[in-house]
């Protein structure tokens, strides 16, 4: 069996990178273990720059409108509304469904399995049995292709995790909200008419319940709400590659490396670097230069408010947004597209 390209992962960047290989005319098959729908833990807020990057692949998944992102300390708030267009609270098995069904109908021929190897040489690569001119490595966080290539690379700075949980209530805001308790960030996403997300960012062994009740302005409006789904958790999040690419293999998504949470931004970049690694095999894109350009504000804020987040500054970061609302927003615009 031969195709243009094989993707390994069947997340929503891993099936992304299989629709846009689809609509290029390549042939596709993709590798993915898991058979059901996918609920992996997540803030599930789609910036409005990650809209048009569905749009495109002719995905409109169900869920509530996001206009902008506010911070919350006690006693203090600052609150950006997006300047153009908005982004959409969107539960990751939605998502899921959509971008999986959308695959199927454009032809992605799927394999059940791991990956845990794999050879390459010039023509192409060799995994689990299939030829491939291409591959794309979508296996997230923990990339075993990422490692396997000899990619990875060592991990510096603060090990931060994630936690989340649904709850059966009417949303209260169309603005994320971003609760900045003493240990931890906590991220209220709407995602339908009757469910919030709410997503912990913090380190190892933050407790979900505990952290929750710490925040009375949050756990009043969630207080008798049951729960809409089981307590998942994922991390750390600081993953890096030495380069996304090597020869034949291309990594996109998470797997290509990833700094945090804390900006909302995986699926959007996610999105975007498999648009990149499908003009890469059609057109010759530089990937690494392409891939360092489209990931270029999220390394640099995200890492920059992630280190801020977990130093000695943690306190001054709500007032200071609220303070200087312009350098906020401006934060959040670049960000957010
Ligand atoms: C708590 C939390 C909150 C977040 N909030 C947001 C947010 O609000 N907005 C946002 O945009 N992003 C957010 N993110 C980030 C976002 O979830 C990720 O960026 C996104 O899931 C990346 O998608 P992916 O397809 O690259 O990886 P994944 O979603 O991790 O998918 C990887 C896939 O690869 C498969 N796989 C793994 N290993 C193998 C293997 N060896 N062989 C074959 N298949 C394999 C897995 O089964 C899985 O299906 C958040 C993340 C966390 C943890």
């Amino acid at each position: 069996m031969s195709v243009d390209v094989v993707v390994v992962g069947g997340g929503p960047v891993g099936l992304a990178s299989a629709i846009e290989a689809r609509l290029a005319g390549l042939t596709v098959t993709l590798i993915e273990p898991r058979e059901s729908s996918i609920d992996k833990a997540c803030g599930e807020g789609l910036m409005p720059g990650a809209l048009p990057l569905l749009e495109r692949l002719g995905i409109d998944p169900p869920g509530m409108p996001l206009r902008g992102v506010s911070y919350l300390a006690p006693g203090r708030r600052a609150e950006y509304r997006f300047a153009r267009g908005t982004g959409r609270g969107v539960r990751r098995v939605a998502l899921h469904d959509a971008l999986s069904a959308r695959a199927d109908q454009l032809g992605v021929e799927r394999v059940v399995g791991r990956v845990d190897g794999f050879t390459q040489d010039s023509t192409g690569v060799t995994v689990n049995g299939i030829r491939a001119g291409w591959m794309f490595a979508a296996d997230g966080l923990h990339s075993t292709v990422r490692v396997a290539a000899g990619l990875d690379r060592p991990r510096g700075g603060a090990r931060r995790y994630g936690l989340r949980q649904h709850f059966f209530v009417a949303p209260w805001s169309e603005l994320i909200e971003v609760h900045w308790a003493a240990h931890a960030e906590v991220y209220v996403t709407p995602v339908a008419e009757d469910t919030v997300g709410v997503a912990i960012l913090g380190p190892q062994r933050t407790d979900f319940a505990e952290t929750v009740r710490g925040i009375p302005e949050l756990s009043s409006k969630l207080e008798g709400a049951a729960p809409a789904s089981s307590l998942r958790g994922a991390g750390p999040f600081r993953q890096r590659s030495r380069r996304p690419s090597a020869g034949r293999l291309l990594l996109v998504g998470d797997a290509s490396g990833y700094v945090d949470a804390i900006t909302g931004e995986g699926l959007r970049l996610g999105l975007d670097q498999a648009r990149l690694a499908v003009q890469h095999v059609t057109d010759g894109l530089d990937y690494d230069r392409a891939w360092a350009r489209s990931t270029r504000d999220f390394r640099r804020l995200t890492s920059g408010l992630v280190w801020a987040a977990t130093g000695p500054l943690r306190s001054a970061i709500v007032p200071a947004a609220a303070a200087l609302p312009r350098v906020y927003g401006a934060v959040v615009e670049r960000l957010a597209r």
